[in-house]
């Protein structure tokens, strides 16, 4: 499985290059693009953020072998949830994540690996759920839920053994 990962507006210089390479196994490499998307269509004038369920939407379906996740600095959020970190269709292959609230404190000791690597593990997240795993009980694993950006830190930018199993198991999923 190969990942496209598709710029959103401006991204930080070198942020989808350090994605890329930090994805961990069962991903093969990838390639990195730009998507044109309509941010009005999907913004929330009450809520001052951007729906992502509607922004999914504009990431285009894979053909196969592929998963597409889209990066965004935008602020999203679920009706449910004051935001989210990022969003996918379970086992669609195609998926969002946004950086906007995994910025570290600027006090906090090497800041930017920090921020490269919240984004990196919520990368891994949303392809995850992308590539039809749910979330897993495994506190530092890759698909366990974090409500809040320290919690990120606590896993890693890898899926543990059990969920890295279903993946590469999984050639027979739809
Ligand atoms: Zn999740
Ligand atoms: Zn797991």
């Amino acid at each position: 499985m190969r990942v496209r990962l598709l710029a959103l507006g401006d991204v930080p210089p070198r942020l989808a290059e350090a994605v890329l390479a930090g994805l961990p196994r069962p991903y093969a490499g990838g390639e990195i693009g730009r998507l044109a998307v309509s941010l009005e269509s999907c913004y929330d004038r009450q809520r001052a953020q951007v729906d992502a369920a509607c922004l999914i939407e504009q990431v285009p379906n894979p053909e196969s072998d592929w998963l597409i996740m889209g990066l965004t600095g935008v602020d999203l959020f679920m009706p449910a949830l004051t935001y989210v970190f990022g969003i996918s269709h379970l086992g669609g292959r195609r998926g969002l994540v946004s950086w906007y609230r995994l910025r570290p404190e600027k006090d906090s000791p090497d800041a930017p690996a920090l921020f490269v690597r919240r984004i990196i593990t919520e990368v891994v997240h949303e392809l995850g759920h992308g590539d039809g795993l749910v979330h897993c009980v495994v506190p530092d694993c890759a698909m366990h839920r974090s409500l809040w950006p320290e919690a990120i830190d606590l896993k890693h930018p890898a899926y543990c053994p059990a969920c890295l199993a279903t993946l590469t198991s999984g050639s027979e999923q739809p």
